[in-house]
């Protein structure tokens, strides 16, 4: 049923990329997940496999001297979900975590291979974006650092030469989660075991006074070939009043930012009333959390 010539399972970082050099051409499988559809598909031949389902350098959630979250490639969105320091400093992310497949899938499906598979509709991504999270990259020539933000080239494409790097670390920089607050919505036509129709998270921090927007970010997936940020939006709305007629312009700057493709899953049309209702959605949630109230 599945045409693997060979596995291999690592014990370090050092070893899978190793592993990867001396067989080209291999894949790496953390979860497995999305590769073991691959290989179901017949998408990936004569497969060589590297697992690193056994590093433990990849596995767990700390805060870094520094206040910096840094998050294993190798956690699973249960541990990421259950997570006390998610929970208290960037509970949407816990929220998004929750959203991925079934309880089944999320003890076994890692946020590393969330964002290296590169898929549009990825959950566990528009959050990280909108905290302007960074990836930690592990190669022959040591760790380079690379924002998540870009990290996405094209449709299941991201910046990665996987036949000699492994993503180590997810890491959300202090300064871009402490005063802030994130909501995620995703849609999809079922409850569970559904893949993102379209999501977005709105993450934003409010001016002390806590009348007009200090920062804002907005992300939005399956919306064009990539994960995006609204980064026009963001930029015209700084410094707005908490206001109906923001939120009319964040619903206009969003649509006018946003691609979205017709698909089998749905229309082009659709996509586009989602973009607007679920940025509002995901607005006027972040704004409760924070205290704000619209005027
Ligand atoms: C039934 C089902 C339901 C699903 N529902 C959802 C859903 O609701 N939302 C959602 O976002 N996804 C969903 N998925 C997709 C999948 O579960 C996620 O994308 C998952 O996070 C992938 O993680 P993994 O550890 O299983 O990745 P794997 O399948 O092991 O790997 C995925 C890709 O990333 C690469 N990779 C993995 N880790 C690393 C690393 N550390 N460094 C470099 N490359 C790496 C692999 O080589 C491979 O190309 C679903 C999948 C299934 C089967």
């Amino acid at each position: 049923m599945y045409d693997i010539r060979k596995t291999y399972s690592a014990s370090s970082v050092s070893e899978a990329l190793r592993l990867l050099l001396e067989n080209d051409g291999a894949t790496i499988i953390s979860g497995g997940t999305d590769v073991m559809i691959r290989l179901k598909e017949r998408k990936l031949k004569q497969a060589v496999l590297i697992s690193i389902a056994n590093i433990t350098e990849l596995k767990g959630i700390a805060v870094r001297e520094n206040g910096d979250i840094a998050i294993g490639a190798g956690t699973t969105f249960d541990e990421i979900y259950r997570s006390e320091i998610i929970r208290e400093c960037v509970p949407a992310l816990a929220f998004a975590a929750n959203q991925v497949g079934s309880p089944q899938i999320r003890h076994v499906a890692t946020i590393g291979g969330n964002i290296c598979n590169g898929a549009v509709s990825a959950d566990g991504v528009p959050v990280l974006l909108a905290y302007d999270s960074c990836l930690e990259i592990a190669g022959v020539s040591g760790i380079r650092t690379q924002t998540l933000s870009g990290f996405h080239t094209g449709p299941g494409k991201v910046n990665l030469d996987q036949s000699s790097e492994l993503l180590t670390t997810i890491v959300i920089p202090r300064a871009e989660y402490e005063g802030y607050f994130a909501a995620y919505y995703k849609f999809g036509q079922r409850n569970a075991m559904e893949i993102a129709t379209l999501g977005c998270a709105v993450c934003l921090r409010l001016s002390a006074d806590k009348k007009s927007i200090d920062e804002l970010r907005i992300a939005v997936s399956v919306a064009a070939p990539t994960p995006l940020r609204c980064r026009k939006t963001e930029a015209r709305l700084r410094g707005a009043p908490l206001t109906n007629q923001t939120i009319a312009a964040l619903r206009k700057g969003v649509l006018s930012e946003v691609q979205p493709r017709d698909s089998w899953r749905a229309s082009r049309q659709l996509r586009l009333q989602l973009a607007k209702e679920l940025s509002e959605r995901a607005f006027r949630q972040a704004l409760e959390t924070a205290g704000g109230e619209i005027v």
